[in-house]
């Protein structure tokens, strides 16, 4: 029999290490607080970025673009446009004209993203950003991972954003299948970590994926986590991870 978790579309089956959902579970709460202890940021001050507009904005432009000129290009936005009611009335050329020459990929659509959400925010939303995920995916460049970021960076609400860094190191250490989806890897994540460490997540696997667990040659040698960790004992494999993810 197939153990189930309390999540009715989550199974084990997947998984290439074998343990039940409880001894994943409290293995899940270990590797938490190790990384927090490792990475540790514990005020609200630490963990928010900015405001949930700025946040959002950030993250529009941040999709597949280095953090330097994420932050460059940022900064470079709200110098000329220092609000949504002037992003909102930009001229969407002007945003991607500023986008592109401050070296941010996706530039046309970024752009048209960020004028077309900032008029949405302050025509439907009275110029609040809404602090759901169902209603933050409604606005345009906005996917689960920025609504995630908007809700924990920006709100300091426990969300759990799943990037790039926290979908292989999710997968390594076993605490989602090696081939599903960053989505997939949201739900495992919050069925197995106890929601009043969401929000510890993501930052502090950004940190370890970029110092430790990095996309190619992790240092397991030298990482805390190594007794807690299938990739490092040999059953989850790179290439396990690298086939295509459902
Ligand atoms: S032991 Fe290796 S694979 Fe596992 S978390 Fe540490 S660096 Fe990553």
């Amino acid at each position: 029999m197939v153990a189930k978790s309390s999540h009715s579309l989550l199974s084990l089956e997947r998984f290439t290490f074998e343990e039940n959902w409880d001894k994943k579970k409290e293995r899940a709460i270990k590797i938490v607080k190790k990384l927090m202890e490792m990475y540790p940021r514990r005020t609200r001050g630490e963990i928010l970025q900015g405001e949930p507009y700025f946040t959002l904005i950030r993250c529009i432009i941040s999709q597949r673009t280095k953090d330097e000129t994420t932050d460059k290009a940022s900064d470079a936005l709200f110098r000329v446009y220092p609000d949504m009611k002037a992003l909102a009335s930009a001229k969407v050329e002007d945003i991607q004209k500023l986008l592109k020459e401050n070296g941010v990929g996706l530039w046309q659509s970024k752009g048209r993203w960020i004028v077309e959400a900032s008029k949405i925010l302050l025509e439907k939303y009275e110029g609040r950003v809404p602090d759901s995920l169902e209603e933050l995916v409604k606005l345009p460049g906005i996917g689960r991972k920025c609504a995630n970021i908007v809700l924990a960076y920006g709100f300091g609400k426990q969300a759990i954003p799943v990037d790039t860094h926290v979908n292989r190191i999710s997968k390594r250490l076993g605490l989602a299948p090696p081939r599903v989806s960053p989505e997939k890897v949201e739900e495992y994540l919050t069925e197995l970590i106890p929601k009043d460490l969401w929000i510890y997540v993501n930052h502090a696997m950004v940190d370890h994926g970029k110092m430790i667990c990095r996309p190619i040659g992790p240092k397991c040698k030298e990482c805390p986590l190594s007794e807690l960790c299938p990739y490092f004992r040999g059953l989850v494999s790179e290439d396990d991870i690298k086939k295509k993810g459902k």
